[in-house]
């Protein structure tokens, strides 16, 4: 007890900078760090199309997706030292390979991670694909039909990365207490019927919204995220309108700002250089600038 005093004072006498870290409180960090984007002026680190965070929150480090190239990412997230072998789990957003590129270097530090990832049929991440799909003839010779005639009630589709320890969800999933995940379906030419989470923190402000590139529609997801709370406090990630006219993009930054009524918002990635624009004046210095490197607490 008196040596602890003792430290105590001392530490009180040091200027704030001289005090070493864990002496500084118990809380956890509740921050989220940019690891890939295509902007951003951090010294140091390499700039490439696609998305990647860590997210760290309630005493928990959740890496959300992994970048477009493996090398890339891996000299960034070395450059930050981030220790990707202290992760709570993983969340890949969607398969495109903007979010997927650093999964190979991702599992070659850390093979036995849980890893969430969207569900679909002979998708990417693996998994069952039931044979319901399959309508039977029984009038045909045995060797016209499939599997002879007896089908497995359940087929099972490969992937690139069969070691990993996939967990595929396709419905709003509460992962560990305060911690969900949203699935939402593209309806969109081009990425028709995409799968995509998206991970969300209830925080006593409201719900933090973590998007990968919104595919399925920013509304759409913020919709799906209102079964997990009423409030969406603040929002990061592609809001996917790098092409979206100049029009469309207003009435969604109005949207996000009078409807949604977000207090933050730092989108990355897809959102398009218009849309930071439109964003910058309808949030002004609720506006959150998040470039690769940024560190962004959360509140
Ligand atoms: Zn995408
Ligand atoms: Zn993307």
């Amino acid at each position: 007890m008196r040596l602890a005093c003792a430290v105590v004072g001392l530490i009180s006498l040091m200027p704030a900078s001289l005090v070493p870290a864990p002496m500084m409180g118990d809380a956890p960090p509740a921050r989220v760090t940019i690891l890939y984007d295509a902007f951003g002026d951090r010294a140091g680190l390499e700039r490439d199309w696609g998305f990647a965070a860590l997210i760290e929150y309630g005493g928990r480090r959740i890496l959300f997706d992994t970048g477009n190239n493996g090398d890339v990412f891996a000299r960034n997230v070395r450059a930050l030292k981030i220790d990707l072998r202290r992760l709570d789990f993983v969340v890949i957003s969607h398969r495109h390979g903007d979010h997927t590129g650093g999964l190979t270097y991702l599992l070659s530090l850390n093979p036995g991670v849980r890893i969430y990832a969207p569900y679909e049929r002979f998708g990417l991440f693996g998994g069952p694909v039931p044979t319901t799909i399959i309508r039977p003839d029984t009038s045909l010779p045995a060797r016209m039909r499939y599997f002879g005639g007896t089908v497995p009630t359940e087929l099972s589709s490969s992937t690139v990365w069969p070691r990993a320890h996939f967990v595929l969800v396709d419905t709003l999933t509460e992962i560990a207490p305060g911690v969900a995940l949203v699935s939402t379906v593209s309806r969109t030419p081009g990425t028709l019927e995409l799968h995509e989470l998206s991970l969300v923190l209830r925080t006593p402000e409201g719900l933090v919204v973590i998007v990968g590139c919104s595919h399925p529609g920013i509304e759409t997801i913020l919709e799906a995220s209102r079964a997990y709370g009423d409030h969406v406090h603040e929002l990061f990630g592609g809001l996917h309108l790098v092409a979206t006219p100049d029009s469309e993009i207003e009435h969604i930054a109005s949207a996000l700002r009078d409807h949604w009524r977000l207090d933050l918002i730092a989108p990355g990635h897809c959102t398009g250089e218009p849309a930071f624009d439109a964003l910058a004046r309808a949030f002004g210095r609720r506006y959150v600038y998040a470039g690769l490197g940024s560190v962004i607490e959360l509140h």
